[in-house]
């Protein structure tokens, strides 16, 4: 089955990307660009940047950080699920070549890095902390399973069994005891023994879980929970420590749960989520506000002009809550993947799939510079989406992500299906046949037509979104949550879902200090931002204090609001006598766009959070 995640157990069986396609719409259009425009961007890249050709080359000549090799995998994960959706001669062939490269550098004993243990380099594995081999072998088993998945076996699989070989043998027991300081061996090698059956493949994984957090790698200058090695997975109660390592172990954590049936570990992970959720996640879904270590920081720290928010971060969030959608069921986990998608994976590639934000702030201070079109540029510097970065995460989990994207919209169980992501998509599955027609996020209304039906009754379940005061379900008010629609169902019956999406204000918590006094305009699952390229001549982004008596108006894609305008005063101090914010100034209407689309027309200067004055 063509599955990005397959648990053996779990409340919510996923579909296949044989099984759900996307239609025309929102999500299709950026899956096209990934597939026709971005995956030809990535290879460009990689090639120049010297990173593929790390393979071949003698090892004084290696090129770039020491997680080179894993964008390499990232990109081949996400041509074989491309691979898999859509067969293409002329992308199978360029996937052939790359593997061959990368195959090229396995050693003899499985062992496959090209930036460790050939001669003029450091020893294997004696940088466990920085030296993330562990972690780019994760990303070679994953475009494996991949491939297993979409194409049966090829030499992509054979070499990724054999370094899962290797890393049995030498991190397994009596062996070297520990662990990656990044993870993502953990998901991967349980994911590879649900492709193979291999159960020490899962016996390893569970073996990484369970020894982080014992304080067994160095201590480095960002303390150990930098990559949660501070307590045990088990024992912590919310996430910590450098976002994208947070999640991606806590994913690798819930695999090893569900299919160990290790009830403990799978509620100690799904209450950090929660803990996480309630006091560490940015209105976009976004994580991770402090840049020196591109960590969580602490519970309600969300500054929006120091919102670091990795593109990865997010891309690892949404792993986590979809593991946890299918092992609870709790839609919840679909709401936060719902945001997460339209506010942050959507944010950080640009229309043409060819420059990318690596970081995803919230507040935009000084008009950006256009980066340089030819050039590796720092991961956090840029203002202005870039084609490039000398740690380039990012695009190639885009990749990957995009590709795969249809699995996230629906599950299914003994009690029948479950739509979890609106989007125009083909469903076919357990013998149902279901035709979903939407232009949502423009509008809440959603067209689910049966194509085929078994002959008994089952249950079409539908996510109703947290925000989604005053939805109905075939003209019937429904509450957010789940609505159940359990009846002998025949082709051509159709269900009609709309989900009143409209402009909100939403107020933050008042310990989220950074922001209180301010609020955030809301349409449906996409939020809203003021940016300078839409204010009034001469007015900027930090003299505006939104009415929120003025009323939201949906006007050409875009949310029309009413704005005080008072510009700064510079002086010498930049405080003076507590006085209140309403003083009678100037009134004018703003146009909010989707902060999705933000940078998109140049340099601009650009806030989410709007303050609150009269
Ligand atoms: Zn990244």
């Amino acid at each position: 089955m063509t599955i990005p995640v397959s648990p053996s157990h779990g409340t919510l069986r996923p579909l296949g990307l044989s099984e759900v396609t996307l239609k025309p719409g929102f999500w299709q259009r950026r899956q096209e660009v990934n597939r026709t425009a971005t995956l030809a961007h990535i290879e460009h890249w990689l090639e120049k940047a010297g990173w593929l050709g790390n393979f071949s080359a003698p090892p004084d000549e290696r090129r770039g950080r020491e997680f080179a090799d894993s964008e390499v995998y990232k990109f081949l994960e996400a041509m074989a699920w491309e691979l898999g959706r859509h067969p293409d001669p002329e992308l199978e062939v360029r996937y052939q070549k790359i593997v061959a490269r990368v195959a090229e550098a396995q050693e003899a004993d499985g062992y496959l890095n090209t930036n460790f243990g050939r001669p003029g380099q450091q020893p294997r594995y004696s940088d466990l902390e920085w030296g993330h081999e562990l972690y780019c072998y994760g990303h070679l088993i994953q475009a494996a399973v991949a491939r297993a998945r979409t194409s049966g076996s090829d030499q992509l699989v054979d070499v990724a069994v054999r370094v899962a070989d290797h890393v049995c043998d030498v991190f397994g027991p009596g062996g070297i005891a520990s662990v990656c300081g990044h993870a993502e061996i953990e998901p991967a090698l349980v994911e590879l023994y649900r492709v193979t059956g291999n159960a020490r493949y899962l016996e390893q994984a569970r073996l990484f879980v369970e020894r982080r957090g014992h304080q067994i790698l160095d201590d480095i200058e960002f303390g150990r929970a930098y990559f949660q090695d501070d307590m045990p997975v088990r024992d912590a109660t919310v996430l910590r420590g450098h976002a994208v390592r947070a999640v991606y172990l806590a994913s690798g954590a819930v695999d090893v749960a569900v299919e160990t049936g290790d009830t403990e570990l799978l509620d100690a992970v799904a209450g950090q989520w929660s803990n996480t959720v309630a006091r560490r996640v940015y209105i976009t879904g976004g994580i991770g506000s402090r840049h020196q270590d591109e960590a969580f920081g602490d519970d309600f720290v969300l500054p929006p002009d120091r919102a670091y928010s990795e593109t990865c971060a997010g891309v690892g969030s949404v792993m986590l809550a979809w593991r946890l959608l299918l092992a609870q069921g709790d839609p919840r986990y679909a709401d936060l993947i719902e945001r997460t998608l339209f506010n942050v994976i959507a944010t950080s590639p640009s229309d043409d799939g060819t420059r990318f934000f690596y970081t995803n702030t919230l507040h935009q201070r000084v008009l950006g510079t256009e980066p340089p079109a030819d050039e590796l540029v720092p991961r956090a510097a840029s203002t202005l989406r870039a084609p490039w970065f000398s740690v380039s995460c990012c695009p190639t989990n885009l990749a990957r992500t995009f590709a795969g994207l249809a699995a996230y919209l629906a599950t299914y169980s003994d009690e029948g299906l479950q739509i979890h992501q609106y989007a125009a998509a083909s469903i076919r599955a357990a013998g149902i046949g279901l035709e979903i027609d939407t232009d949502y996020p423009v509008s809440g209304r959603v067209s689910i037509r049966v194509t085929a039906s078994p002959a008994e009754e089952w249950t079409l379940t539908l996510r109703v979104p947290h925000w989604a005061d005053g939805a109905t379900v075939d003209g019937e008010p429904v509450t957010p949550g789940l609505v159940h629609l359990r009846r002998r169902f025949a082709p051509g019956d159709t269900v009609v879902l709309d989900l009143a999406v409209r402009p909100r204000l939403t107020a933050p918590d008042p310990r989220i200090d950074a922001v209180r006094g301010c609020a955030v305009v809301e349409r449906g699952p996409v939020v809203y931002c003021a940016e300078s390229v839409d204010l009034p001549e001469g007015v900027a982004v930090d003299a505006l204090r939104l009415d929120a008596d003025g009323g939201l108006a949906d006007r050409d894609g875009g949310v029309e609001v009413t704005c005080h305008v008072s510009p700064p005063v510079d002086g010498a101090w930049p405080y003076g006598p507590a006085r209140p914010a309403g003083d009678g100034s100037e009134r004018v209407p703003v146009m909010l766009r989707p902060y999705h689309d933000w940078a998109s027309r140049g340099p601009s200067t650009m806030r989410v959070w709007l303050p609150l004055g009269e």
